[in-house]
């Protein structure tokens, strides 16, 4: 490859290669796209400082969606510092391999559209540190350098394959060309949205045809079937789906599938199974019996066992042996075996008295306890003075996102040409955080209130024909509608996460897209009912402390009253807080909206949807909300006069006792 193909194209932030453009998705730069290869491709020779992200938890997790131990390493994008002012500099040459795509370019002063292969165009990339300015041109005009830009249309399938056009094959209505054996094409592009009105030309013969003959039904005629083609990868695979026309830029493209931990400390039980875990291989897999573990546990790399009763430790090996046996058969999975749940390590660590010693990558602080005027809401305030969150892409999907309950649901395209790859690319972001505890008997009772109310089931059914819309026709077994369903009780809690964001957001004057949220919401015997607020951006806003400062007695009763007097109206009422889920595909929130709850899409766990404000205040029937009767602040406004909408009879007067 030409040496100036080399260098820099562009720079990406190591989480946008998780949300938005990571292995497999195409990412705009100022002149054209590329798209991001496989791990396969990715080179860390030239950086000596190079470690692997550590976090068993995590790893083990990523190893569980390959149902194989082959996954070794979590590994963060290549990366070198630069050195300004050195024009050799290798950082400039170091990072992460991307490919043009697609390979059809138009040139915007002549409209001949041709492949990259052809050599009909150039490309300018000489300024090192100037990337932004790298571009391909058409020679034409006088041998003008005139730009030539990305052909819009391309072809995905949601096995998750990506093609150029066939813009050839197309216009000649799949038939060979009368007149050349290589036809020069033109793409006349007439405006409108969606590519409504592209006419592709071919110059030798003057066949031509609108793009529109490729869109929609008329596509699913008109297009052949896909070739199966992972550009990423430089691979085909067979398929046999009918492709649909993507335009460049379009959302749809790239979904990421990732999993995130937050890094804690072992405790209780999930202590005994991570040890077992890590001690597997090697170790604990030739453990076939009690009696063999007894002797092993006599012996020197042993020791870390015994502070488990031996029966304790036994049990999790052949609970652990049981787990690796059903991942073994394809059929557990399809049966409807959730993966590990990786939120109930986090949950016991959050909730066990007293808190584990700090760590460089885990303080917590819990001294502040429950401000009075929150005592009837919440049962603890826990500060996160460090965290570390990590996050590990495991592979992608097109053209639908995949559903994070049901991972096996939307086809998972591959990461690496190895069926096991052999590392997957993953960041780590630190911070800080602030959790906070539902009281047990407050969830307990609205539950009560709440799970055969007729918002629920409208929440419930909007859930099965939403997935009964998109998913039924991938099913090829029995299709269970319901299937995870995140229930009532997350709904509520997400609800009240988003506020809290948002009030928070203000408050600090944070951007809430440097927010993230993490929901631990149980069902039926599961005690879980809290929200992990952290901040999820690297830069200077995570270390000032003032997320942690929030928890805070009288910050944090602020910043709650004020989360929950929003909460209590919103500008678009009452279209917003009438509204119920389910009025068309896409539609998973009941009283919701952009102006009173949504966050950005790196913020939210579940992109905006399981969200409904009258669940959580009396924004209408108030036995539908968990907070009945709004706690009432020492100090503050009462959140029912500013609210104004409540009569004052439905809140109780609770006597916030001085701290
Ligand atoms: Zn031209
Ligand atoms: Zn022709
Ligand atoms: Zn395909
Ligand atoms: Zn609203
Ligand atoms: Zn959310």
């Amino acid at each position: 490859m030409n040496e100036a193909y080399r260098r820099r194209v562009g720079t990406a932030r190591p989480s946008h290669l998780m949300f938005t453009g990571g292995v497999g998705g195409l990412i705009d730069l100022p002149n054209f796209t590329v798209l991001v290869r496989g791990v396969d491709d990715w080179s860390y020779q030239a950086v000596p400082s190079w470690q692997p992200i550590h976090e068993p938890r995590l790893l083990a997790a990523v190893r569980d969606v390959y149902r194989q131990p082959g996954v070794v390493e979590l590994r963060a994008a290549p990366w070198l510092e630069e050195t300004p002012g050195d024009p050799s500099d290798l950082a400039l040459r170091i990072g992460v391999p991307v490919t043009p795509f697609p390979q059809w370019l138009r040139c915007t002063a002549c409209n001949t559209l041709a492949a990259l292969d052809s050599k009909t165009f150039g490309f300018i990339n000489a300024k090192a540190r100037r990337p932004d300015e790298a571009r391909f041109f058409h020679p034409c005009r006088g041998n003008k350098k005139r730009l030539a830009v990305p052909a819009r249309f391309l072809l995905a399938c949601t096995n998750g394959h990506l093609d150029d056009f066939p813009y050839v094959e197309f216009v000649h209505h799949g038939a060979p060309c009368a007149k050349a054996t290589h036809p020069t094409l033109r793409m006349d592009d007439h405006g409108g949205n969606l590519g409504a009105n592209v006419k592709i030309t071919c110059t030798n013969c003057q066949m031509h045809r609108n793009i529109r003959e490729a869109l929609g039904a008329a596509g699913e005629r008109n297009l052949p079937l896909c070739r199966g083609r992972h550009p990423h990868l430089g691979v085909f695979r067979p398929c046999e789906q009918t492709p649909k026309v993507l335009v460049v830029g379009a959302s749809n493209q790239w979904f990421a599938e990732t999993l995130t931990v937050l890094a804690v400390p072992p405790t209780g039980a999930s202590a005994l199974r991570a040890k077992v875990v890590e001690m597997w291989d090697g170790a604990l897999a030739g453990v076939t019996g009690p009696e063999v573990l007894a002797f092993a546990l006599t012996q020197p790399n042993f020791t870390s066992l015994r502070a488990w009763p031996a029966a304790q430790v036994w049990e999790a090996i052949a609970a652990h042996r049981a787990s690796l046996a059903a991942d073994g058969h394809a059929d557990a999975f399809a049966a409807g075996q959730a993966r590990p749940d990786l939120l109930m390590p986090e949950w016991e660590v959050f909730t066990t008295k007293p808190v584990p010693e700090p760590m460089p990558d885990f303080t917590l602080r819990d001294d502040g306890g429950v401000p009075a005027g929150l005592q009837t809401a919440l049962a603890d305030v826990v500060q996160v003075e460090r965290l570390r969150m990590v996050r590990a892409l495991v592979g992608f999907t097109r053209l639908d996102a995949p559903d994070p309950a049901d991972p096996d649901l939307v086809e998972r395209a591959p990461i690496s040409r190895e069926a096991t790859p052999p590392w997957v690319p993953a960041s780590e972001i630190r911070g800080e955080g602030l959790f906070l505890r539902v009281r047990d008997d407050l969830i307990a009772a609205w539950e009560e209130r709440v799970t055969a109310s007729a918002t629920i089931a409208a929440h419930a059914d909007a859930y099965a024909r939403y997935r009964r819309n998109r998913y039924s026709e991938r099913i090829k077994g029995p299709f269970d509608p319901m299937r995870h369903w995140p229930g009532a009780r997350y709904i509520a809690l997400h609800t009240l996460s988003h506020l809290l964001i948002r009030a928070i957001a203000l408050e600090c004057g944070y951007s809430s897209a440097s927010l993230a949220e993490r929901v631990y919401a149980g069902t039926d015997d599961d005690p879980r009912a809290g929200i992990l607020i952290y901040t999820a951006v690297p830069d200077a806003e995570g270390t000032l402390g003032g997320l942690v400062a929030l928890g805070e007695p009288d910050a944090l009763t602020r910043v709650t009253d004020c989360a929950l007097r929003d909460a209590m109206s919103c500008s678009s009422d009452p279209l917003c807080a009438e509204r119920l889920p389910g009025q068309s595909d896409d539609f998973l929130h009941g009283a919701a909206c952009h102006v009173c709850l949504f966050v950005s899409e790196t913020t939210c766990e579940r992109g905006n949807r399981f969200l409904d404000r009258r669940l959580v205040v009396p924004v209408g029937d108030p036995d539908l909300a968990l907070l009945r009767d709004l706690p009432t602040f020492a100090g503050t406004p009462s959140a029912a006069s500013a609210a104004g909408s409540t009569p004052s009879s439905m809140l109780s007067a609770t006597a916030g006792t001085a701290r």
